[in-house]
């Protein structure tokens, strides 16, 4: 198998690379944040306890989070491998996660973290409240939430992963098919 978890900053692309990644390579692709928003359309249990959290801009808690990637993952055996996308946020996710790959008998093969300035990702947030319907890219109070919890919460996925030599870092910055060739080449160069 070859796992990946796509890194970056709300707003940083990792959904738009998620999807041409999914297609060229086969990859099972496994969002969180797509997840939820499904659970909430489909107004579960689940989804009416995590709006609230999405809604502030605040992280739904780890139990919640870990709980639906470990049923992801046992309810798909035998995919090419699973790419992460919005998870592990945090670094007790992160720990879940290798303890639930490993269980499968695989483990994380590399951590692509997409970089991109914060104004950037800001004005990336609004334009896509526009289209996306989603209530947590148009509040400006929201979207600064989201950015503080990614300092201070989720980079440490990126320190944990780094003691293991499993992070490269790449522009966030360009075309879309130019992010998506660099992203390639760094799989390509694993795989
Ligand atoms: P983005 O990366 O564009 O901010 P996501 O779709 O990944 O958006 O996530 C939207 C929201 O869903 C987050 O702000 C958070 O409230 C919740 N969420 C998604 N993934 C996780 C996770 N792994 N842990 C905790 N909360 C999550």
């Amino acid at each position: 198998m070859f796992n990946l978890i796509l890194f970056g900053p709300p707003g940083s692309g990792k959904g738009t690379q998620s999807e041409k990644l999914i297609t060229k390579y086969g990859f099972k692709h496994l969002s969180t944040g797509d997840i939820l928003r499904s659970e909430i359309a489909n107004q579960t249990q689940l989804g009416l306890e995590a709006k609230s959290f999405m809604d502030a801009g605040k992280l739904v808690p780890d139990a919640v989070v870990i709980g639906m990637v470990g049923a992801a993952i046992t309810a798909n055996p035998g995919v090419y491998g699973f790419l992460f996308d919005g998870f592990p946020r945090t670094k007790p996710q992160a720990e879940a996660l290798d303890t639930l790959l490993s269980e499968h008998g695989t483990s994380i093969n590399v951590v692509l973290a997409m970089e991109v300035p914060e104004e950037e990702l800001i004005a990336r947030m609004i334009g896509r409240s526009k289209t996306s319907g989603r209530t947590d890219d148009a509040d400006p109070e929201v979207q600064k939430k989201r950015l503080s919890v990614y300092k201070n919460e989720t980079l440490a996925v990126a320190d944990h992963y780094s003691q293991f030599d499993k992070v490269v870092s790449l522009n966030g910055l360009g075309s879309i098919d130019d992010i998506f060739n660099a992203l390639c080449a760094e799989i390509d160069a694993r795989a």
